[in-house]
């Protein structure tokens, strides 16, 4: 399949180009071998017009060059910094587009997009999209051209409808037999995450395989009896009467995930959503597939092929799937994409939870354990290389004890351990993705220009094994006090009071978690409650999330919506009303006919059943024998008859 932008000659050009940069060696295809070429419509689509018909030109150009002259020009590219003026810049106009689009093609298709930078020594603008995105990050270069498979959702109803013949004991016995393949073959998993996101291998432990086990575990021990019927309440005004809350299923689930936790993500909602009977369509992030793997360990686990559809593919694709008309859509990823999703599933009229980013505060006060909490926030803020919803991106620390803790933190800080390890001994690994490695630089060169300390190792502002830092000074003004910075970087910022802190708090536009420390348990516990956000955890950090029976959830830009525990078992459910009167001959009082009697008769029952005391109580029972007769009399002999 050739490219439509590349007219014949310009992919000739291309395909000689990259295979001059990239001839293979035996590990890796040559560029030609690659395929990646067919994508090059994928990347010339995001390019600047003017920079497109640059790059076409010299295609067309080089096409008719010798090799050896093509190897000569790129040699002399890569020397353009010390060549002179005019030189230098068509120089740097071949490194910047024609090899910048063989390098980028070539090395995001096998997944080793990190490498294309270093290669390049370039800030590849040419994936930059004007306007696209206002925080400044690079545009994703989204993978190939795939509309979601036709009919994902189609296929997973078929799923339903075949699932609505097994039971809740038969689908949690398949969640059993899940969690065995996962814990079997856990190493495995973890080889795959770690490919895919370039995360320590213990994170990849405990965050993702523990996390996911831990939550099989809670719906193998809670999951029948919170997905039983349940017997309700029935009031004495419908005596004789049974009243019902039934768990039925909603249909298809789209669940929608990112690329911070892309196991957690794609098993604990679809574990969730299957336990109550849904089928579901789960489409992961575009930039941690991990291509076959869930449908590989569902399929040993026994479940059919449509209880659970894959849908790999970007932003469009998950656009479509909503299209689709899937019966609930559950969104893990930023606000600004819950904000597209709401607004296409707003025409659809489609129920959606939203599950989104945060800028989480810790608070500490100045009688906690200093190492304790030190410890604590180092690994609040840097599990998973700082990527999680919630992490601590604020840490408010009292005055008093700020020199102490900072100290403390930093040495926490830097005996870290970082490198992409095999053996889980490293505390970090890299961050995922580059534009959100460019998000951090930004967000540490705001600070530092605005008068903040950055303490920690040095970074180059580029690589993907970004340093954790403390970064002290920190005023509300700086991106690193608004906005999700999602990567291994501490603010550190200092509070005088109680009162002041959950101002400060409370004054971001998200809303997820928090945690306060104190061993003042009452003051922790009055803080806690002032603070807008869906989870707190006191004296400790990111605990809230640790247990599968807490729902988790925001408020505010965070999102809406609860998942995990009973009350996200019952977000994947129609919870059914149901009321069972046994009694087939009695008339209702509050049926027709309404006479003056009746009106009568009612406000006596009513006067006497929400009055206090023993005397309302009897009264209300005789008032309400009396209200039956009649009622029962009335309905017989007609409006006459009764009103007598
Ligand atoms: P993202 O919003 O860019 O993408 C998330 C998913 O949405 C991806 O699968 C993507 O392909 C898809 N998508 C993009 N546009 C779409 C559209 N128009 N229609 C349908 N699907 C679309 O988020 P990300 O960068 O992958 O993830 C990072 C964000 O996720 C951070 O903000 C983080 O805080 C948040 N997050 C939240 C939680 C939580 O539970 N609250 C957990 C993890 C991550």
């Amino acid at each position: 399949m050739k490219p439509q932008l590349l007219n014949a000659t310009q992919y000739a050009g291309l395909l000689k180009i990259g295979d001059v940069l990239i001839p293979g060696d035996g590990e890796l295809p040559s560029f030609s071998k690659s395929r990646c070429a067919e994508q090059a419509d994928r990347m010339l689509a995001h390019m600047y017009e003017g920079d497109r018909s640059g790059v076409l030109f010299l295609l067309s150009l080089l096409r008719y060059l010798p090799r050896f002259a093509v190897r000569g020009l790129f040699r002399l590219s890569d020397r353009h910094e010390s060549l002179p003026g005019p030189v230098a810049a068509a120089a740097r106009l071949v490194n910047l587009g024609v090899k910048g689009v063989v390098m980028t093609l070539y090395y995001s298709d096998v997944g080793e997009g990190a490498a294309v930078f270093p290669v390049l020594h370039w800030d590849a603008k040419v994936v930059e999209t004007p306007g696209a995105a206002e925080d400044g990050a690079v545009k994703p270069l989204p993978p190939p051209a795939e509309a979601a498979e036709p009919g994902a959702v189609e296929s997973a109803r078929a799923g339903f409808a075949s699932l609505r013949r097994v039971g809740l004991d038969e689908r949690l016995a398949h969640l059993s037999s899940l969690k065995r393949v996962i814990l079997r073959r856990r190493e495995e998993i973890i080889d795959r995450i770690q490919r895919d996101t370039g995360k320590s291998r213990s994170d990849a432990l405990i965050s993702e395989i523990f996390g996911v086990l831990d939550n099989f575990a809670w719906l193998e021990k809670h999951g029948r009896k919170a997905l039983a019927d349940h017997k309700q309440h029935t009031p004495l005004a419908l005596m004789g009467k049974a009243s019902w809350t039934w768990y039925e299923p909603l249909g298809v689930i789209l669940v929608i995930a990112p690329w911070n936790y892309p196991f957690y993500q794609a098993i604990v909602p679809i574990a969730c959503a299957f336990a109550a009977g849904n089928a579901v369509v789960f489409k992961p992030s575009e930039w941690t597939p991990l291509e076959g793997l869930i449908e590989d360990l569902l399929a040993e686990a026994q479940f059919a092929p449509n209880w659970v559809r894959v849908a790999y593919g970007d932003g469009a694709v998950g656009a479509d799937l909503v299209g689709q008309k899937p019966d609930k859509i559950f969104f893990t990823g930023s606000t600004r994409t819950g904000r597209k999703i709401l607004a296409q599933a707003a025409e659809l009229l489609i129920p959606v939870e939203l599950e989104l980013g945060g800028k989480d505060a810790m608070i500490v006060f100045d009688d906690v354990d200093l190492r304790r909490a030190a410890a604590g926030a180092a690994w609040g803020a840097l599990t998973t290389t700082g990527q999680s919803c919630t992490s601590v991106e604020r840490l408010y620390v009292q005055r008093s004890i700020h020199p102490a803790f900072k100290q403390a933190l930093v040495e926490e800080v830097n005996r870290l351990e970082q490198r992409i390890d095999s053996d889980g001994d490293a505390d970090l690994g890299a961050m995922t993705v580059d534009f959100q490695v460019k998000i951090v630089a930004r967000h540490l060169d705001d600070a530092r220009a605005k008068g903040a300390e950055v303490l920690g190792r040095e970074w180059d502002g580029v690589s993907r094994l970004v340093p954790p830092v403390v970064v002290d000074g920190v005023t509300p003004d700086m991106l690193l006090a608004r906005e999700e910075t999602f990567g291994p970087v501490i603010p550190l910022i200092p509070f005088d009071g109680e009162d002041e802190v959950v101002r400060l708090a409370n004054d971001s536009e998200y809303g997820l978690t928090a945690s306060v420390w104190s061993k003042d348990l009452e003051r922790a516990k009055r803080v806690a409650r002032a603070l807008e956000v869906g989870g707190v955890s006191i004296n400790n950090v990111m605990a809230t999330e640790a247990n599968p029976a807490l729902p988790f959830g925001g408020v505010k830009n965070s999102g809406f919506g609860r998942y995990k525990g009973e009350h996200g078992l019952h977000a994947f459910c129609n919870v059914k009303s149901v009321l069972v009167d046994k009694d087939s001959s009695k008339i209702e009082a509050n049926w027709y006919p309404y006479t003056k009697e009746k009106y009568r008769l009612f406000t006596n029952l009513t006067v006497n059943l929400f009055g206090d005391g023993l005397r309302s109580f009897v009264r209300f029972a005789l008032a309400g024998l009396k209200l039956e007769r009649y009622s029962n009399k009335a309905a017989k002999q007609g409006r006459k008859g009764g009103s007598r």
